[in-house]
């Protein structure tokens, strides 16, 4: 059982390594990198696309309008940022708000599965199609999916996953905020579930494996703490 400190601890050693990233050529274009920010201890967590120039700017994901939006749905629902924890498929901006490549997402996945197997979330909202595709590993789109709610294992978390409509979608049409709406306020009730059952762990074999004693490949400047805006 991880505590919140240790949670926190290692989310922000993945920031660091996340901070520094040249996997892709999104490092050319980007800002900075848009790690994501909330509660590293949260049972929920929302999975957007990607940055956008205002989360570019500001290093922090969703503070546009469609991260307005975000946050007048968790109020409506009793939840503020500080209670939830909000990352993207992608921690870079994409230039000109162009859709995530295929090499980008393969190329990020990595920190995003790092984010879930560390938060530990028990229900994770996908918004849009980009991260519900990503998470379910299959092509269904959004439309047909968005308030489905359903059990599946991300590496070794189980997790219910309730795809939803991304918060962009809905800032013009309105039976697209209708239904986000309606989807958004099950969530309670999702939440009221509590974990799923998690698979069994095996118990460790042998003897313990020695610490490295390298260290991690970490970033030359300490973290911005403010940028990662953990709760
Ligand atoms: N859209 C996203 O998917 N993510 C953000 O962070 C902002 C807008």
């Amino acid at each position: 059982m991880t505590s919140a400190t240790e949670r926190r601890d290692l989310l922000k050693d993945v920031y660091e390594e996340a901070r520094g990233c040249v996997r892709c050529p999104l490092h050319q274009t980007r800002t900075q990198v848009v790690f994501g920010s909330g509660n590293a201890n949260a049972g929920l967590m929302f999975i957007g696309e990607a940055p956008g120039a205002n989360e570019d700017k500001q290093g922090l994901p969703f503070v546009g309008q469609a991260g307005k939006l975000l946050d007048k749905l968790l109020a409506e629902i009793g939840l503020e940022r500080q209670d939830v924890f909000i990352a993207n498929v992608l921690k870079c901006r994409p230039p000109g708000n162009r859709d995530p490549q295929p090499n980008e997402i393969e190329s990020c996945r990595s920190y995003l599965e790092r984010q879930v197997e560390l938060i530990e979330p028990d229900l994770i909202c996908t918004l849009g199609n980009f991260s519900t595709k990503l998470l379910r590993a299959d092509p269904t789109g959004i439309s047909r999916l968005h308030g489905q709610v359903e059990e599946r294992a991300l590496g070794p978390r189980a997790v219910r996953l309730y795809p939803l409509y991304h918060p962009a979608a809905a800032l013009y049409t309105p039976a697209t905020l209708e239904a986000l709406r309606a989807d958004f306020h099950r969530i309670p009730d999702l939440l009221a579930l509590g974990p799923l059952a998690q698979p069994a762990t095996p118990e460790p074999v042998g003897e313990a494996v020695p610490e490295p004693d390298t260290p991690p490949d970490l970033a030359p400047e300490p973290p911005p703490a403010s940028q990662l805006g953990l709760f």
